[in-house]
């Protein structure tokens, strides 16, 4: 079970502390929709999971239940030292540290599983952290006007790298909208449970990172054209024989297009330049 308000105030209170809002801590009372969402993802004995901020172990709680080991990761020391008190498992981790920095391949040995009821104040980061990693199954709770991105077409104001990702990479569904009085305290926004499932391409995709650092760099002024973000001289003719005109903008292509772009241009330009 999930703490219901009261609960949370009390625990917090009773250490002498408050919600951070700082570090993003709106926490889940909603029970049943987080037990829905950890069953429609499919975790299993089988399943290694990392959550990021598990904070008093609402999601944690539902994702042990389903047999899965976690690994948390939580930069609030108060919260990284309480959750084993509250949830005494074998099968949890705890770290106390920022997911930014945390080293996950020290931690977690693919393939693995990311969940999370994120801090909204860097969700891309932590989703653009997390893509090129190529998890088999995200799990995030994000703020609803976020969830766009990963469903973002060509044009779309939101439309770039995290979408390009996800697009190539993932299927990606919206689970449930979430309403603010689903959390304490409750956020000034709604929110989304999105839940993401490596599509193939990404078994046989070498490098990730690398893919993610050209698409940020042909994003990186948005209003110019692909070939002025990245200069490289060997882009052009790889444009060509893909049949892109030199004069396209970033924006407007699509994650195929992108997906094509990047292969034959780390193929056939200077592969050290491919993340320009
Ligand atoms: N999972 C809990 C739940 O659903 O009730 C808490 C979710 S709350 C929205 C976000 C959690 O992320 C908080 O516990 C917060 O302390 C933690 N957090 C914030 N920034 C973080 C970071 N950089 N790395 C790890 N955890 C972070």
């Amino acid at each position: 079970m999930a703490y219901n308000a009261g609960q949370i105030k009390e625990i917090l209170s009773n250490a002498g502390r408050r919600a951070n809002r700082a570090l993003g801590q709106n926490f889940c009372t909603d029970t049943e929709l987080l037990s829905r969402c950890v069953k429609t993802a499919g975790f299993s004995e089988n399943s290694r999971v990392l959550e990021i901020g598990p904070g008093l172990g609402a999601l944690t709680r539902e994702l042990l239940a389903a047999g899965a080991s976690v690994t948390a990761v939580e930069k609030d020391g108060f919260l990284a030292d309480l959750l084993p008190e509250l949830l005494p498992d074998s099968r949890l981790n705890v770290y106390h540290e920022d997911i930014l920095r945390f080293p996950i391949s020290e931690h977690v040995d693919p393939p693995f599983s990311v969940a999370g009821n994120l801090p909204y104040y860097i969700t891309t980061p932590i989703v653009e952290r997390m893509l090129p990693l190529f998890p088999d199954v995200m799990l995030f709770m994000v703020q609803k006007e976020a969830s766009a991105r990963f469903f973002a077409s060509p044009g779309e104001r939101v439309y770039g790298p995290l979408s390009i990702m996800t697009r190539c990479f993932y299927r990606c569904e919206v689970l449930a909208d979430v309403p603010p009085d689903r959390f304490y305290p409750s956020p000034d926004v709604a929110s989304a449970f999105v839940l993401l499932r490596r599509a193939d391409p990404a078994r046989s995709f070498p490098d990730g990172a690398r893919y993610l650092r050209f698409l940020h760099s042909a994003f990186s002024k948005r209003r110019k054209t692909l070939t002025n973000n990245i200069t490289d001289p060997g882009l052009p003719a790889v444009m060509n024989t893909l049949g892109i005109p030199l004069s396209v903008r970033a924006e407007a292509l699509f994650p195929e297009q992108f997906l094509s772009l990047y292969a034959l241009y780390a193929e056939t330009a200077a592969p050290q330049s491919a993340d320009t």
